[in-house]
């Protein structure tokens, strides 16, 4: 027998087999149990959500001869002939191939015969949206009366290019992208039942890959079976799919704890040899900052992987990182190319440091705290508590202890204001290190641009 994809083969029959669209599932179901039927209905949703697969369904319960109901009885000639995709009252159009009115009109010509063998004449008319607005015209007349035997049932991937007029005389459905968690239990299911053999990582990359649609995933996964000789295993689909996996993102984890600059540049060169997508890596370490933060709070990463990071990063570094990694996922398409956009990026993280204190610490723990930012959380989040007092403290101009410091700090700016306020400076020589850290800090910065506008307005009074 020919090999039948996987898309195909376990399109889903009746309502029970459609995934991830339960609200429309539920609302057709109710509507064919109570026999209160529409004689329009629009699906709308991304391609490979199952906008078809539910029209057929649909058109199937609609015309099975034991009775319209949600469960069609999958024994009587129509049930038969819907599951071969041969029901003589079933008119499927692709509207994206017919555009033209004539094909619309000829489609329309016998619309007020009664059906050949059923109960109703189905027209399902896929990607609805592309047809000409003359086309529109010659459907708008039928589907303002249609007769009692008609139902249209239309898909568009697009439903804002479909005219008002049409949409108001339809009953829609958005179709959601499917949840890569949905998708995953569906593969699983579908390779138990085929007896092939696959991890969990590799089945969650294919599903977060697949993006919502269902047919994507299952065609991958046809492609990941090809691909790996019969079986499915995270290296292969990796290297299929060009993307990066957990391993990799763990390792720039690690050169950003160290700070090492040398060492994530030759690791980006090796990324680029292997033809690794960066923006696939981008998406990736948002997703591991994201997973970093919120284990932060819950007290543990849902990756294994991941645990040892967690409480490494201070939740200031983990804001700051994701805020850069959107910008350098933005910014990705204006670099000269995808490895600079991206080695920018890291090299921004590597750089960039939320707190920095104007206040001198002892040596030891200067020392734990990497030149990042990168530390151990409760330090950083100690030393944020530290800095923003110190502000709080610099601001209030009453407090004389600061207003001494920061001319002190304003001596080292700018050594020709006046032999005054050097003599009365009580810091000493040793603190000069601390007082270019403080100057490098934005927050000290302001304040000493304010301060410096102050004494101009106090020498001219
Ligand atoms: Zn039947």
């Amino acid at each position: 027998m020919a090999y039948v994809v996987l898309a195909r083969k376990y399109r889903p029959r009746d309502f029970h087999e459609v995934r991830g669209q339960d609200h429309t599932v539920r609302a057709l179901v109710n509507a064919l149990d109570f026999d209160r039927l529409h004689h329009a209905y629009l699906f709308s949703g991304t391609r490979g959500v199952g906008k078809t697969t539910l029209a057929r369904i649909f058109a199937n319960c609609l015309n099975c001869e034991a009775k319209i109901s949600s469960t069609p009885c999958s024994d009587c000639i129509a049930c038969e002939g819907f599951q071969s995709g041969n029901y003589p009252d079933m008119y499927e159009v692709d509207a994206a191939s017919r555009t033209g009115v004539d094909d619309m009109r000829k489609l329309l010509e016998n619309v007020h015969y009664s059906p050949t063998v059923g109960r109703f004449k189905v027209y399902l008319i896929d990607e609805v949206h592309m047809l000409s607005t003359a086309s529109f015209n010659a459907l708008l007349k039928t589907l303002e009366e249609p007769p009692n035997h008609v139902k249209f049932i239309f898909a568009t991937t697009d439903p804002k290019k479909v005219p008002l007029t049409v949409l108001s005389r339809c009953l829609q459905f958005h179709l959601r992208n499917i949840e890569p968690d949905v998708i995953k239990e569906q593969l699983e299911a579908i390779l138990t039942h085929e007896d092939i053999k696959f991890d969990e990582d590799s089945l969650q990359l294919l599903a977060r890959s697949a993006q919502g649609s269902m047919r994507d995933a299952l065609s991958l996964t046809d492609q990941a079976i090809s691909h790996g000789g019969g079986s499915i295993a995270i290296d292969s689909v990796a290297e299929m799919l060009g993307t990066v996996r957990t391993d990799e993102v763990v390792e720039i984890l690690n050169m950003l704890v160290k700070g090492d600059r040398s060492a994530t540049l030759a690791f980006v060169n090796q990324l680029s040899r292997q033809a690794v997508s960066f923006t696939d890596l981008l998406e990736n370490l948002q997703r591991t900052i994201h997973e970093l933060a919120l284990a932060q709070i819950v007290g543990q990463a849902d990756t294994e992987q991941l645990q040892p990071f967690v409480g490494k990063f201070s939740a200031e570094w983990l804001q700051i990182a994701y805020q850069i990694l959107v910008v350098g996922m933005r910014d990705l398409k204006y670099a000269p190319d995808h490895k600079i956009g991206f080695e920018m990026t890291l090299v921004r993280l590597l750089d960039f440091e939320p707190v920095t204190s104007i206040t001198s610490e002892p040596s030891s723990e200067k020392n734990e705290q990497s030149a990042h930012g990168v530390g151990s959380g409760r330090g950083n989040e100690a030393k944020s508590k530290l800095a923003s007092s110190e502000s709080k403290q610099v601001s209030k101009t009453e407090n004389v202890d600061s207003q001494t410091n920061m001319n002190a700090v304003q001596s080292t700016r700018t050594p020709d204001t006046g032999d005054d306020t050097q003599q009365k400076s009580p810091v000493s020589n040793d603190n000069n290190v601390d007082r270019e850290v403080a100057l490098k800090n934005p927050i000290v910065s302001s304040l000493i641009e304010n301060f410096d506008a102050h004494i101009v307005d106090i020498k001219r009074t």
